[in-house]
């Protein structure tokens, strides 16, 4: 796609604060971001302006879809510890997991970035908490991954530091010193975060949970990420087990304990969070405390079901994520959006989440909760343009009433075209920048090393 085109013809959702949607919409980019859209078809000057065209007819044109959700090293430990609750399923893997390094990393997030891509994904949220000895650059290994798909990345440095021996889930041999977690989040933020406002690549820092993280590294990671000028990112309040581990070692629920080492905030994002009181729901919103909801993954390991609808009405900033591909094998965040919907009306009813608001968390939910929603999120003229084209035209999708409803409540359709930041990345349902045959051929291979 040339470096100025312009897009006609399909049915376009902008995701705009007025939900806007043009039947025969066009669409034009130029210089990586949105030149103009309308009602179809363009005006003649802009017509002159963009020789370059794309023709949309039987597309749905959205926002590409915003994760906020995973850790793509896990795309090696699939279809393991299959009927398992958290806790369980995590001692099963930890042993596993702690062999990764930069080799195996990269090519997990080739795999499961190329997956992201292929269902609409333009901007990945990745979550590495485990970093063993000697692992080399896994970060550098995750960025470079994204920058050869051509994907927007926003990495985060995780860590863990409260052992078996002092009362926590992982292994010893799993976790780092509180000090080197510290140092080496610093250092990655200092290598690979962009705060640029068309940033490829930004980094956030992410002590992984309240049952593999001491209250020092949550604390130090915070007054860390506010004096570098960066996001921060855990796992908050995903089963009973966490909430029972909280009480016995805190006296309190996770939503308490992590506001008392101030982890509420505009700056932050919790995944999960499935058992909150309405009390927990009140302060994220009053805080600005953007939530991570991960469907399949919650339904995966029986963790329950997160209170979306009230969240979303309280105010609170929520994305979705597809979760770790231990624990959400299909690994494809369109999906995610008829998971959402369907999940939701499971909890709180028929009307609780219809398919626009589903739609809505995969992309302006998403770029709110990674702190993007300047940027990306919406259709909107001067944003970046990171736009998907639904194929609507095959059996599956042919003669729906609603386009919308094709993509939040059909199975999930081809990807025609997608871009970032104005350029190809999946065309007719392939990756432009890389061979998903060869990512596979890489994947096994890797995965057979870390069985080995
Ligand atoms: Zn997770």
């Amino acid at each position: 796609m040339a470096a100025s085109t312009l897009i006609e013809g399909g049915h376009l959702v902008t995701m705009d604060a007025a939900g806007t949607e043009l039947t025969r919409g066009w669409i034009a980019v130029r210089g990586g971001r949105i030149a103009g859209l309308g009602e179809g078809p363009a005006p003649s000057d802009v017509r002159d302006a963009f020789p370059d065209r794309v023709d949309a007819r039987g597309a749905l044109i959205t926002p590409g879809l915003v994760n906020t959700h995973h850790h793509l090293y896990q795309w090696l430990t699939r279809g393991w510890a299959q009927d398992s609750i958290l806790f369980d399923w995590l001692v099963a893997l930890y042993p596993t997991w702690s062999r990764i390094d930069e080799g195996t990393a990269g090519a997990a997030a080739a795999g499961a970035m190329a997956v992201l891509a292929r269902s609409g994904c333009t901007t990945v949220g990745d979550h590495h908490y485990i970093f063993p000895r000697g692992s080399g650059d896994i970060v550098g290994a995750i960025v470079h991954e994204a920058s050869e798909l051509g994907l927007r990345l926003h990495a985060t440095r995780g860590s863990m530091d409260l052992g078996e021996s002092h009362g926590g889930l992982p292994p010893d041999f799993a976790v780092e010193t509180t000090d080197d977690a510290l140092a080496a989040s610093a250092e990655a933020v200092t290598r690979y975060h962009d705060a640029s406002s068309d940033s490829m690549v930004r980094v956030a820092i992410a002590p992984c949970s309240p049952f593999s993280v001491t209250a020092d590294l949550l604390r130090e990671s915070a007054a860390l990420a506010r004096s570098l000028g960066v996001r921060l990112h855990t796992h908050g309040a995903e089963t009973v087990e966490e909430e029972a581990f909280c009480h016995e070692r805190f006296g309190m629920g996770p939503t308490d304990y992590l506001e008392s080492l101030g982890w509420l905030g505009p700056d932050v994002w919790m995944a999960h969070c499935v058992h909150l009181s309405e009390a927990d729901v009140a302060r994220f919103a009053a805080t600005g405390t953007g939530v991570a909801h991960c469907p399949s993954s919650n339904a995966r390991l029986a963790a329950g079901i997160a209170p979306v609808r009230s969240l979303v009405d309280a105010g609170a900033p929520v994305g979705l994520g597809v979760d770790g591909a231990a624990s959400n094998e299909h690994g494809r965040l369109g999906s995610e959006i008829r998971q959402a919907a369907l999940l939701a009306r499971l909890r709180d009813g028929a009307g609780a989440m219809p398919v626009r608001d589903a739609l809505r968390l995969a992309t302006m939910g998403g770029a709110r909760v990674l702190g993007r929603e300047r940027e990306i999120g919406s259709l909107e003229v001067g944003k970046l343009a990171d736009i998907v084209l639904w194929e609507l035209g095959e059996v599956e999708h042919a003669g729906i009433a609603d386009p919308v409803a094709a993509l939040g409540l059909g199975s999930l359709p081809r990807v025609r075209r997608m871009l970032v930041q104005g350029r190809d990345v999946v065309v007719d349902g392939e990756l432009t920048r890389g061979d998903s045959a060869r990512i596979a051929g890489r994947v096994a291979q890797a995965a057979e090393r870390l069985r080995a």
